[in-house]
């Protein structure tokens, strides 16, 4: 892989830095949507999002959007109007699943953590025994928290009661194993049936890709449904084109479509399993280094997020200060959202982010809380990072 055409350190929670082969591809000449060269790239590119999540009874849809048609996809394709579904939220993108159920008429209830910590599962056992849910969402990683989901603990649980479980990938997927083959709690029935996200995060190609998998259980969903209150996010339109990428239904993204084979050629050629351990080293060094400068994480250790950190600043930081004196320097970070606006930025350590990268950025991030005033001892923040990358 190489990377020569970003100016910027994308840092924030995506999109991230793209690489010159999806560049390349991206640039690459527009074939008609019905050119062999074209449908073999789709092919191709559907089949290795299958891979990815290990998605074998079922059918993967890679359409032109972004994460949110994704999620609309998963609720609208397996949930009618009038039924009811449990969100399961730790942070601001758990919540968009229940304006996403208001607009279509389906009935929610949601049971919130605090923001920096788990849902509480006595409460979701217990919500799951009064009430009958045809789906259960969960978000793996809460963008606005940084959070990452117990999946070995919220699959059994959500699956116990019967209830279809769809995985919110968007800040996840390729960084974090997503498996739909896995059999949690070694119970076979025990899977998640729907995965859903996009394509600027952890796969590093640039936002305009809606990419949904959905597991057996979830096609027979949709197919007891007759109609569903949408059309261009009706499974039903697209299944024949996926089964077939010759096929019409609306023009796809070509270009988009080459950029995302080729990001996710680089990904597999990286493989699966190589990409979580780095994801997971990563994480946990640049919240190690930033602790050298008495900075911590919202969320405990334990359930940080391999991809993305959302980072307390310490008393008397000012948050635009900081955000644009790394600005300057061509690191881009994101301020937080919500009641934490101001009081924590985001930090995206996912994708194509290297260990050099990094490094340059605990740097800056030393120098810009000098700026302020603040002690950084940026030699020991640096050490820090080397030695966890190790
Ligand atoms: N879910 C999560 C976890 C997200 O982080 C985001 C975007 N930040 C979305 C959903 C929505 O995706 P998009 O902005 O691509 O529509």
């Amino acid at each position: 892989m190489t990377m020569t055409k970003n100016k910027d350190m994308l840092l924030i929670p995506g999109p991230t830095p793209v690489s010159d082969e999806v560049y390349d591809a991206l640039a690459g000449e527009t074939y008609a949507h019905t050119d062999p060269r074209f449908i073999a790239n789709y092919v191709n590119a559907l089949n290795m999002t299958k891979q990815m999540f290990n998605c074998r009874d079922g059918q993967v849809f890679v359409v032109c959007g972004s994460g949110t048609l994704a999620m609309e996809m998963a609720i609208v394709n397996t949930v009618k109007p009038g039924e009811r579904i449990l969100v399961l939220s730790h942070g601001y993108f758990g919540d968009r699943f229940l304006q996403i159920a208001k607009a279509f008429g389906i009935q929610a209830d949601t049971i919130q953590s605090a923001w920096g910590e788990h849902v509480d599962l006595n409460q979701v056992k217990a919500k799951l025994a009064s009430t009958h849910y045809k789906a259960v969402t969960v978000t793996h990683v809460d963008t606005s928290t940084g959070v990452v989901a117990n999946l070995e603990q919220l699959v059994p649980i959500v699956k116990a009661a019967g209830a279809l479980f769809i995985l919110d990938g968007v800040c996840a997927s390729a960084a974090i194993e997503e498996d739909m083959e896995k059999a949690y709690a070694n119970n076979l029935d025990y899977k998640i049936d729907v995965i859903l996200t996009g394509s600027q995060k952890a796969i590093a190609v640039p936002p305009g890709l809606a990419i949904v998998a959905f597991g057996a259980k979830a096609l027979a969903a949709r197919a007891a449904m007759e109609t569903i209150p949408a059309y261009y996010a009706d499974l039903k339109m697209w299944q024949p084109v996926m089964e077939n990428p010759g096929k019409y239904f609306a023009t796809p993204a070509v270009n988009m479509i080459n950029a995302y084979e080729a990001g996710m050629k680089l990904v597999m050629a990286e493989g699966l399993s190589a990409r979580y351990a780095r994801h997971a080293k990563t994480g946990k060094a640049v919240r190690a280094a930033l602790a050298e400068y008495g900075m911590k994480a919202l969320a405990a250790e334990e359930i940080a997020a391999p991809t993305l950190s959302c980072i307390l600043y310490p008393d008397g930081v000012n948050d635009t200060q900081f955000r644009s004196f790394l600005a300057d320097k061509g690191m881009v970070v994101a301020g937080s959202l919500a009641s934490l606006a101001g009081k924590a930025f985001r930090f995206g350590h996912m994708g194509n982010t290297t260990p050099e990268m990094l490094q340059k950025a605990i740097i800056l991030i030393g120098k810009a809380l000098q700026a302020q005033g603040k002690e950084a001892h940026i030699e020991k923040a640096t050490a820090k990072f080397a030695d966890m990358m190790k």
